[in-house]
């Protein structure tokens, strides 16, 4: 404003619209491709320069990008975060945060309700270099977090609600846990989104995403991000840069398009997980249905405390365990059977012989993925049609 009055700060949701790129010669309104790997230098000193970092500006993209830079601030401005770097796979984000922050002799407390690939880094690939992990369930009482700290302990990592399970940690009680031992407190809020919740509000230090998730919302491309703390980002962003995970620029500005329906979006995909739990909530042919905004989930009141909307995932158990969750599956006629989750489109997983097949089924129980559960990734069709395919489907695999 220019009439001398002060500045109203824009809200998240419009930033995420209005962050963009420094405009061309040409004018143009959306942001155009930056497909180049290299940048040209304007003299000998400014090459030097921007080297020495002593000014800002892109050298490679491989460091940086006008396409991945305006994407990572979208999600600094979503997130409440001071700095960020972007990847080219939310694994990629994930591990580079761990690689980037520990050494040898380190050890990392971890909620037990893990994705797949970061238990494989957590139990299998850090510990070849010295790095250990311990895990606590996701349920456990706060002493159970105590308990397992020890003095090498540096790092904590969790995700809220978990995948498929859809328990939640406290990340109030955590961050505050955290803060108290000095800890480093990263938060994977691929679920959520900082539409739905912003742990970095809650004592997080790092927010890490899968963007090929609800970021993309769209099925299309992979992507990662790492926000947080400026002065842990800068460690992330020196590993990045010396060891090549980095996004690609067209996958950055196809992510960075979907932010700028991200809340709308997000919006959806909770009124219909919603619609569709409570619809099926209480129908013969289910054990059990979950979802973090039903009254019936035991974490109910934590969900209300620190999520804005349950989220677009429901969990079914069909009766009859694994033969009739096969025959559920295979007679679904709109919804999609893929592993993918945070599309327009619902999809619908089988973890026990899918995404979870590789552990053992004790280590499946832990996590209460029982063979009759089924994960729902809520799209945005409109609510009564998925309602209705899950539906004839549960009465044609009676
Ligand atoms: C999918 C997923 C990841 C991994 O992301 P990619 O983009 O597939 O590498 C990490 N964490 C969670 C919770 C996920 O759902």
């Amino acid at each position: 404003m220019s009439d001398g009055s002060p500045k109203r700060l824009l809200h998240p949701e419009t930033l995420a619209i209005r962050t963009q790129a420094a405009r061309s010669a040409e004018r143009e309104h959306s942001v155009p491709l930056f497909l180049t790997s290299s940048f040209t230098f304007d003299s000998a000193e400014q090459a030097r320069a921007l080297f020495a970092d002593e000014v800002p500006g892109n050298i490679y993209s491989r460091y940086s990008n006008p396409n991945t830079d305006e994407f990572v601030r979208k999600m600094c401005v979503l997130e409440g975060a001071e700095d960020g770097v972007a990847f080219a796979s939310g694994m990629a984000a994930v591990f580079a945060t761990l690689a980037g922050l520990l050494r040898r002799g380190d050890h990392v407390l971890a909620s037990r309700a893990l994705f797949g690939s970061t238990h494989q880094l957590l139990m299998t690939l850090l510990p070849r270099w010295g790095v250990t992990a311990t895990y606590v369930d996701p349920g456990a009482p706060p002493e159970a977090w105590a308990a397992a700290a020890t003095d090498a302990t540096r790092l904590v990592f969790v995700e809220t609600p978990s995948n498929p399970g859809l328990d939640l940690v406290d990340l109030d009680w955590l961050g505050g846990f955290c803060r108290d031992r000095g800890l480093t407190f990263v938060v994977d809020n691929c679920f959520t989104t900082p539409i739905l919740q912003q742990p970095i509000r809650h004592g997080a230090h790092l927010v890490v995403h899968s963007a090929t998730k609800f970021l993309d919302g769209q099925g299309r491309v992979l992507g990662g991000v790492a926000v947080g703390a400026a002065e842990l980002v800068k460690e992330i962003r020196w590993f990045a840069r010396h060891t090549g995970p980095a996004l690609a620029p067209f996958n950055a500005w196809v992510l960075s398009k979907s932010l700028e329906t991200l809340a709308v979006r997000m919006e959806r995909h909770g009124a219909n997980a919603l619609a569709l739990a409570s619809r099926l909530e209480g129908h013969p042919e289910l054990e059990a249905v979950r979802y973090p905004f039903l009254p019936s989930h035991p974490q109910h009141a934590l969900a209300a405390r620190q999520m804005r909307g349950g989220g677009g995932i429901v969990v079914l158990v069909v009766k009859g365990g694994l033969p009739r969750a096969r025959r559920f599956l295979d007679a679904l006629r709109l919804l999609s059977h893929s592993p993918n989750l945070g599309d327009t489109r619902t999809i619908v997983t089988h973890p026990t012989s899918t995404t979870h097949s590789k552990l053992s089924e004790e280590e499946r129980l832990a996590l209460n993925i029982v063979p009759g559960l089924v994960r729902i990734s809520v799209g945005l069709e409109h609510v009564e049609d998925v309602a209705d395919d899950v539906e004839q489907a549960l009465a044609a695999s009676a």
